[in-house]
């Protein structure tokens, strides 16, 4: 789940680092309130997932409630590469002496935690990686040793950031460090990190992803979650507690692991046909989850046939045949069904299917022939 950037400094706050004193603000009213409350000069900020706010008129200074207006006026309803703004952040403006680039990230190929540090910041740091490599110090971490003091302020050093914002660069990228991996983010990002006049180091932006597989040791995660915008299919199926991403096709798919589910996806558009979206229903195929699977596929206008694509492992051919019926008398399915089971007990489970077949509920024994005929009954 990605966060706005005033969400972002919500949880950067939690471990200790330093972020400007604002609130939020719907309205210009409340804009102007806000800045009468953190002070002027204020910083007007557009709050939309999308990197370059700044050069797209979306970051504005205002010293008085005058300027706080007309800021708040033209950036609310501003359209920030396809994001229109419907919320502002208004934080108490910082005097800048440099500004830095900080993050964590997670390193797959070296199955390493990386940290990328420069005293190139504010800009993309794309930009900085291609046109200055030398300019980001990266380091790998090894995520059983972590980062210590030690490693943290060599790696200051090497990427020369002024000597003077060492001490608050070294204490915030330890913070950081502790939000990346406590906090269970997949990316923890500060640019710019700036130093101040007065010589101390501060978060001025803030772009953070949580790892959705650790939202269940965050139950405080879930009031971030109201202002994501999702499609309603895509809703309804994380109130379920689905793996699902709605797609733009007419089969309907529901597969038990989420490589079956890819290679569903991918056996259907071979045979000629458009997944309508990937569900991966996990290891095992109760009546719940085949029902609520359903339920969620039902809801897609756009179905007109749907494959239910299920190799028993450890759930039996049986289990998944009394699920998938059980499911069918508690859900009123629009589309008609093709079901491809294999696996432990499979013939076990077809049996059970049989019983229950119609033009409505067709059972293939391979995948292919499967696919092929989920893919005629949605032309
Ligand atoms: P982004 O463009 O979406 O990354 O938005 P940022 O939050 O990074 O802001 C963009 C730029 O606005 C920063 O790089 C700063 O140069 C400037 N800026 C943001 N906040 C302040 C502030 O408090 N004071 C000053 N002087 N400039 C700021
Ligand atoms: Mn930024």
């Amino acid at each position: 789940m990605d966060l706005f950037e005033y969400q972002g400094k919500q949880y950067f706050a939690r471990f200790g680092i330093p972020v400007s004193a604002g609130d939020i603000a719907d309205d210009v009213p409340t804009a102007v309130a806000v800045a009468e409350r953190v002070g002027y000069p204020v910083v007007v900020k557009a709050q939309v997932q999308v990197g370059g706010r700044g050069k797209a008129g979306g970051v504005k200074l205002a010293t008085n409630a005058d300027e706080v207006r007309e800021h708040a006026g033209t950036i609310l309803g501003l359209d920030i590469k396809g994001h229109v703004v419907k919320r502002l952040w208004i934080e108490h403006a910082s005097d800048i002496a440099k500004e830095y680039y900080a993050s964590f990230t997670l390193d797959r190929g070296a199955k390493k935690h990386l940290g990328m540090l420069s005293a190139q910041g504010g800009v993309e740091i794309e930009q900085v990686a291609e046109e200055n490599p030398d300019a980001l110090a990266r380091i790998a971490i090894d995520p059983v040793g972590g980062l210590s003091e030690d490693a943290a302020r060599k790696w200051v050093q090497t990427a020369r950031l002024d000597p003077e914002a060492t001490e608050g660069a070294v204490a915030i990228l330890l913070q950081l460090y502790s939000c990346y991996v406590d906090g269970d983010c997949d990316l923890a990002e500060i640019n710019p990190l700036i130093l101040t006049p007065e010589g101390k180091v501060h978060a001025l932006d803030a772009k953070v992803t949580l790892d959705d597989n650790a939202s269940f040791r965050h139950p405080e995660w879930e009031k971030f979650r109201g202002l994501e915008v999702l499609d309603p299919r895509d809703a309804l199926a994380r109130s379920k507690g689905l793996q699902y991403i709605g797609l733009d096709g007419t089969v309907g798919i529901i597969a038990n692991g989420a490589g079956l589910a890819m290679s569903t996806c991918d056996i259907v558009n071979q045979v000629g046909g458009e997944p309508a979206n990937f569900l991966d229903i996990g290891g095992g195929a109760s009546a719940d989850v085949m029902a609520n699977a359903l339920e969620v596929i039902n809801t897609d206008d756009k179905v007109r046939s749907i494959f239910i694509n299920i190799f028993g492992g450890i759930t039996k051919g049986e289990e998944v045949a009394n699920g998938i019926v059980q499911a069918l008398g508690r859900v009123d399915i629009k589309s008609p069904i093709v079901i491809r089971l294999d696996g432990t007990n499979a013939d076990e489970g077809r049996a059970i299917l049989k019983e229950h077949e119609s033009d409505r509920l067709i059972s293939k024994s391979t995948m292919l022939e499967a696919a092929k005929t989920a893919v005629e009954l949605a032309q």
